[in-house]
């Protein structure tokens, strides 16, 4: 990844980025994000296995998505992995 395309993500990340702490990522999931992803139909395409982390583009479940970031078109989402975590903290 380029450094110019780094900032152009972080800007990204900035304005979108629906940060879910990890220690409190099962209460969020709970109460809003689950009724957050059934309403735009993402728990669909995240249980079927469909949704790729945008940072390692492995696939993510419902179980192992971290953040979901908001663009132009749709949501991406990012997974758990400590590197991909990391990348969208900075
Ligand atoms: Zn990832």
């Amino acid at each position: 990844m380029t450094t110019t395309m780094f900032e152009y993500l972080k800007k990204i990340f900035k304005s979108f980025f629906y940060p879910l702490k990890k220690k409190n990522l099962h209460a969020v999931y709970e109460d809003d994000i689950l009724e957050f992803l059934e309403s735009t139909g993402l728990k669909e395409t995240l249980e079927a296995g469909k949704e790729k982390c945008f940072i390692c583009n492995e696939p993510v479940t419902l179980e192992s998505f971290q953040a979901i970031i908001k663009q132009e078109g749709g949501f991406v989402f990012v997974c758990n992995k400590k590197d991909c975590i990391s990348s969208i903290n900075e």
